[in-house]
């Protein structure tokens, strides 16, 4: 049964949405001219490429984002993103606009492995220290991230192989639903050369943590960063500068892998986001 009350909640809903929306999207508010491009689509697991006036500030939801001398400027949707997002560009001379953004949403794929060894699924509890200790070296080395337009090349593939698994799908191990994964995976043999899919500076290089065994983090500016789990070999050290494909190590199955792949993650500040909308459509099947 539905009570008018909620019958009048729901259509003032409505109502707000659709004043909301053309007040917003019909911004700017003091210029006949747009201030925000859009140059990627807004879906969830996005890193979103706009463009404003190189002069413009720009904020997403209150936050600065940093601008390119030519205009562009970058943001991220995680895996379960649902609610909108303001984003706000201001020029010196007062041109402004705000745009509401929806990421759309994705569907993602359920993966049950079973028979895994207990203690891969949860690990023993002396190891529980050590597991929190590299958690919080990963997020400190994905904080702060420079100042770069480094994200701003189109991305390569940072390994050959075929792609063994995609960004968001769930994985249900001995029948427990855990975290869902983020990364891709491109499986090849051990030893396999992984490069930088773009320019960017090292800020993690360690050879054996818990659970991605041999991991190397670059920062390709702006809040943007790449992650590479389960290495065989480590070959950069923190401060590095690299060009796009620079070879940074080989693959293995380092840590908690059932065997040999690259697993590539990308992440705008705490936003997990998906490597392969990075990438040409036409090269997701297979990695190069
Ligand atoms: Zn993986």
């Amino acid at each position: 049964m539905m009570l008018p009350g909620q019958i009048c909640r729901s259509g003032l809903q409505q109502l707000r949405h659709l004043l909301l929306w053309p007040l917003l999207l019909l911004a700017p508010l003091t210029s006949a001219t747009e201030l925000i491009e859009l140059l990627t689509t807004p879906v969830q697991g996005a890193l979103v490429i706009a463009r404003t006036d190189p002069a413009a500030s720009v904020a997403l939801d209150g936050s600065h984002l940093p601008v390119t001398a030519d205009g562009r400027f970058v943001f991220g949707f995680g895996r379960d993103a649902n609610r909108q997002s303001l984003l706000h560009a201001r020029t010196p001379d007062g041109r402004e606009q705000s745009l509401l953004i929806q990421p759309a949403a994705r569907q993602y794929a359920v993966e049950r492995i079973d028979g895994l060894p207990p203690a891969t699924v949860t690990p023993p509890p002396e190891l529980s220290a050590r597991i929190s200790r590299e958690a919080a070296l990963v997020a400190a080395a994905r904080r702060n991230t420079r100042r770069s337009d480094d994200w701003a090349m189109p991305f390569i593939w940072p390994a050959k192989g075929r792609i063994s698994g995609v960004y968001g799908s769930q994985r249900v191990l001995n029948g427990e639903p855990r975290r869902p994964h983020f990364g891709v995976d491109v499986a090849a043999p051990v030893g396999t050369e992984v490069v930088a899919p773009a320019a960017g500076m090292v800020v993690l290089a360690e050879a054996d943590l818990y659970y991605s065994g041999g991991t190397v983090i670059i920062d390709h500016g702006d809040g943007v960063t790449s992650t590479f789990l389960h290495l065989h070999a480590v070959e950069v050290s923190p401060g590095q500068q690299l060009d796009q494909g620079t070879r940074i190590g080989s693959i293995g199955a380092t840590g908690r892998a059932t065997g040999p792949h690259l697993d590539w993650r990308m992440n705008w500040r705490d936003q997990r986001v998906d490597p392969r909308l990075l990438l040409e459509p036409e090269s997701w099947q297979q990695a190069p």
